[in-house]
């Protein structure tokens, strides 16, 4: 007998996530599809794009109606980057910074006059950044040296941040600063900077490897001065802002991995049914076949340990492991597969005529950004080790 509250398999989505899965999957395909080779090459999303975004109601997944969002959960927002990163994983990461960790930052973190004020923008036409990283502080990161000294009401920031995504197009940024470098990680603290502050200015932008058409950029603030109505959560916790609003922003990567392995995976079937060699469908070969079938059972492992994560978050559980074991994994299954991929085109594989190829130079930031692999298995072995 099935007992009533028997958790569904972790791959069945209920009714309203396969709509919403179903419209993110077709808008992706229709509105994304034709303008990622373009996107890639001018390393410029496309704006008409980012507000179609908007009206879908994807850069406000989780944001409650009230404030002017969808009232969606977390393993929505994760589903929405896992489609939209199968076409384009620049548009994955777009929406994924948004969603799972600015958005995610502010419903936790804000006050209601803050949430009042930023929210219902965030949600309709305003892209959010989250600066953390420094030239001198990645995966060390609080060991960064941007400064906020107390001015009356005022806190003055200076310093500088680096690769910081979704800069270019951004209206609002959480920026991670420290009241006193001496106080170690106590001292951190989060403010909320409107892009037209005085003193706030956009450095570089970078020329990358893949998800070209995301902007990453710095950041440089020199006296820039905003009230204490702009720290978001308390002075001295930007610490815990980070790391718990990181450790759901993982999930969120993994997805983007995911979804990318599962895009690749798709282009290499297509094409290992239509192109012929020695008589055949290269896919009637069963080396081809195995390939792809293992290619195949790596992405399903992949979403298990995702929507697992994204599940754990949303019920309340603790989803620390699994989201540094799904971002992990993901990004390996992304590399491998995206790598075959590009191997199973053959020679139409290392060209920018077909889609692969960008595919596979997408996948090398799923092992970098938001904690690099290293980064996560020191998590991972902690979590794992030190319950013995
Ligand atoms: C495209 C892109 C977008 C980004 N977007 C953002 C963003 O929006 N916001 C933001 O704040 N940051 C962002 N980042 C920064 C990113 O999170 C960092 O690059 C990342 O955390 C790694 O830091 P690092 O580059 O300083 O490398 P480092 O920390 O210098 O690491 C270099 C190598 O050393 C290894 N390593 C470091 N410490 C150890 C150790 N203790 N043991 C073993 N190995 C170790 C690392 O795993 C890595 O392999 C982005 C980066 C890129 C490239």
């Amino acid at each position: 007998m099935v007992q009533q509250d028997m958790p569904k398999a972790l791959t069945q989505l209920g009714e309203d996530e396969q709509i919403f899965r179903d419209t993110v999957r077709r808008f992706a395909l229709e509105k994304i599809g034709p303008l990622v080779r373009s996107m890639d090459e001018s390393q410029q999303m496309d704006a008409a794009l980012i507000r179609r975004l908007f009206e879908l109601g994807l850069m406000g997944i989780e944001v409650p109606e009230q404030y002017g969002g969808s009232g969606g959960s977390f393993f929505q927002a994760i589903v929405a980057v896992e489609e939209i990163s199968a076409v384009d994983p620049s548009v994955g990461v777009l929406v994924d910074v948004q969603n799972t960790l600015v958005i995610n930052a502010l419903i936790r973190w804000a006050s209601e006059e803050q949430k009042r004020r930023y929210l219902p923008r965030l949600s309709s036409d305003t892209i959010g950044s989250y600066a953390l990283s420094e030239a001198s502080s990645g995966s060390d990161a609080f060991a960064l040296q941007t400064r906020a000294a107390k001015r009356g009401d005022d806190y003055v920031l200076n310093g500088q941040k680096l690769w910081i995504t979704n800069a270019k197009e951004a209206g609002l940024f959480i920026v991670f600063a420290t009241l006193d470098p001496s106080a170690g990680y106590k001292g951190i603290t989060a403010f909320l900077i409107e892009k037209d502050t005085p003193g706030f200015t956009l450095g570089k932008k970078e020329d990358k490897l893949g998800i070209r058409a995301s902007s990453t950029c710095e950041l440089i603030f020199s006296d820039c001065a905003v009230g204490a109505s702009q720290v978001l959560g308390e002075p001295g916790k930007g610490y815990k802002i980070a790391i718990e609003t990181l450790n759901e922003g993982r999930i969120g990567i993994g997805a983007q991995m995911l979804g990318l392995a599962t895009g690749a995976w798709g282009h290499a079937a297509r094409w290992a049914k239509e192109r012929k060699q020695f008589g055949k469908p290269l896919a009637e070969f069963q080396a081809m076949q195995f390939q792809l079938a293992e290619m195949a059972t790596d992405i399903e492992a992949a979403r298990l340990m995702v929507y697992n994560a994204a599940r754990l978050k949303d019920g309340g559980l603790d989803f620390l492991k699994e989201a540094a074991m799904c971002k992990y994994f993901a990004s390996q299954v992304a590399e491998r597969v995206a790598s075959l991929a590009v191997e199973v085109f053959g020679g139409s594989g290392f060209v920018k005529d077909y889609p692969v190829e960008k595919l596979y130079r997408d996948a090398k930031i799923g092992k970098i950004y938001e904690g690099t692999s290293f980064m996560q298995l020191a998590t991972i072995a902690k979590l794992t080790l030190g319950k013995l």
